[in-house]
């Protein structure tokens, strides 16, 4: 079986607070007892101690032992649970109790014992005597013989006295459970309620509902954090879910114009609207091809953004990797008359194929949007613990409005033109996510009719 939280926490808490108030109470108790006990005894002793000095008093003032005085002390003596008998040194009864009042003597010991029976059902004590000499002038003129019950006794008032006191013990202690177990009942929902809401929140989030927030203002900081991250997770997954809706429509939307054209042409030729030719099934084709490469880049952009990139990196000579570059480049920069200049060069610490995938991106767009007879120059600082390659062309440059979307994957400048220059708009995405998964950045400075310059620094090997 299981049990919640709160049901939990208020067992706990009255499980303690029972042992506490219970240990509290049996040591009241236990140490009550004890004192009475010890103030039983003294008194006991006292009182003697005070008979034995009046009887003397007496007898100095009376000239000896006279029954006049004897019965009063003897009798006083009764009422306090003391039995007198006084002989005289031959043996001789002076005075005693049972001669006086053996009736009285016999109900006030069966009083006693029936008086600490009650007080404890573990008393034994039992009737005891005990013999104190009468002086007069250093010689003894008579024995002293006290009984009482034993070890200790509690007359009816002491008695009463010692079972309310008990009582009034027991009613706090039970009155004390009884307010913890509600008070108990009150914290332990205070301190479940928002691991309850937390809970809850987190069966929201397996079932895809990330727009409720939790409140994250409680004053118990472990509490705090948790509703803290799981607002953050909350949040992380609705962006996760945002950027996956938004890929699927953007997916959608980008193959949904070339797969119709294709399909026109097709259906055209089918029909016998059009003749069937090389040319039309090369254009087909091509389209088709153009499709595929854009099936690699959503593929790409779609690894990189899930953060799935696996970076190998290595050291290595930047111009080896331009060089490679540039002759896939050769033909097309001919035809163009395109100038390509290289400035400075080192030693950089990246995914060789990654970066390859960079600068190529970089170096097409701007052959694609410079034109005939442009000139593209690519520089390359060393700094501390940094380098910085740019990548400048004096080509057609981008409209200032769209400076701050071209690194937004599927967006391109000048819709119309592209449609020509074949880009869909993936390139600069997927520069970005590489370059930032190697902790560097990309910027861009550009200017319409002038020119375009992409900026990018990469952290050196001890911080990559
Ligand atoms: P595309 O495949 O369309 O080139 P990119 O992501 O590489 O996609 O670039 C996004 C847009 O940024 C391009 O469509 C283009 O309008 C603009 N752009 C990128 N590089 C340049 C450049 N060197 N000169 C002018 N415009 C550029």
């Amino acid at each position: 079986m299981k049990y919640s939280l709160k049901q939990k926490l208020t067992f706990s808490y009255v499980v303690i607070v029972i042992a506490s108030i219970g240990f509290a109470v049996l040591f009241a108790n236990v140490g009550i007892k004890n004192q009475f006990k010890h103030y039983a005894i003294q008194k006991q002793e006292k009182e003697t101690e005070e008979t034995i000095n009046l009887i003397k008093m007496k007898y100095d003032e009376e000239g000896g032992f006279r029954s006049s005085y004897l019965d009063i002390i003897g009798m006083n003596s009764l009422q306090n649970g003391m039995i007198l008998v006084i002989k005289d040194t031959k043996g001789g009864t002076i005075w005693s109790a049972y001669e006086h009042n053996n009736g009285l003597c016999q109900a006030m010991i069966k009083n006693m014992a029936i008086n600490m029976s009650s007080y404890s059902n573990k008393w034994d004590g039992r009737y005891e005597e005990k013999t104190y000499p009468i002086m007069d002038h250093n010689a003894v003129v008579a024995e002293l013989t006290t009984g009482f019950m034993g070890p200790y006794y509690f007359n009816d008032e002491e008695l009463i006295f010692i079972k309310a006191l008990n009582s009034i013990l027991l009613f706090t202690g039970a009155a004390s459970i009884l307010l913890a177990f509600f008070l108990g009942i009150f914290m332990s929902a205070r301190l479940s309620s928002p691991l309850k809401k937390i809970s809850d929140k987190a069966l929201f989030l397996a079932r895809g509902e990330y727009k409720e927030r939790i409140a994250s203002d409680y004053n118990t900081r472990e509490i705090k954090i948790l509703a803290d991250t799981i607002n953050q997770l909350s949040d992380a997954l609705m962006e996760k879910d945002r950027l996956r809706k938004q890929l699927t429509q953007d997916v959608a939307h980008e193959l949904r114009t070339p797969l119709t054209s294709v399909q026109g042409h097709m259906e055209a030729m089918l029909d016998g609207v059009w003749e069937l030719s090389n040319e039309r099934l090369s254009s087909c084709y091509e389209e088709i091809m153009r499709l595929k490469k854009l099936v690699g880049s959503i593929e790409d952009l779609s690894a990189l953004e899930d953060r799935n990139i696996l970076l190998h990196k290595e050291e290595f000579e930047f111009s080896l990797l331009l060089e490679r570059l540039l002759n896939n480049y050769e033909k097309e920069l001919r035809d163009n008359r395109i100038q390509v200049g290289v400035e400075g060069d080192g030693i950089i610490y990246a995914d060789k194929d990654k970066m390859s995938q960079v600068f190529n991106n970089l170096l097409s767009n701007a052959v694609k949007y410079s034109g005939e007879g442009a000139e593209v120059i690519i520089t390359f600082k060393q700094a501390a613990d940094s380098v910085e390659i740019q990548v400048s062309d004096n080509g057609s440059g981008i409209p200032k409005e769209d400076i701050p979307h071209i690194f937004e994957r599927f967006y391109r400048a000048d819709k119309s033109r592209n449609r020509n220059t074949g880009g869909a708009g993936i390139g600069l995405s997927i520069t970005k996510s590489i370059v930032e998964a190697h902790g560097g950045s990309i910027t861009v400075n550009s200017e319409t009719d002038k020119g375009t310059v992409f900026t990018i620094i990469l952290p050196g090997k001890a911080e990559g």
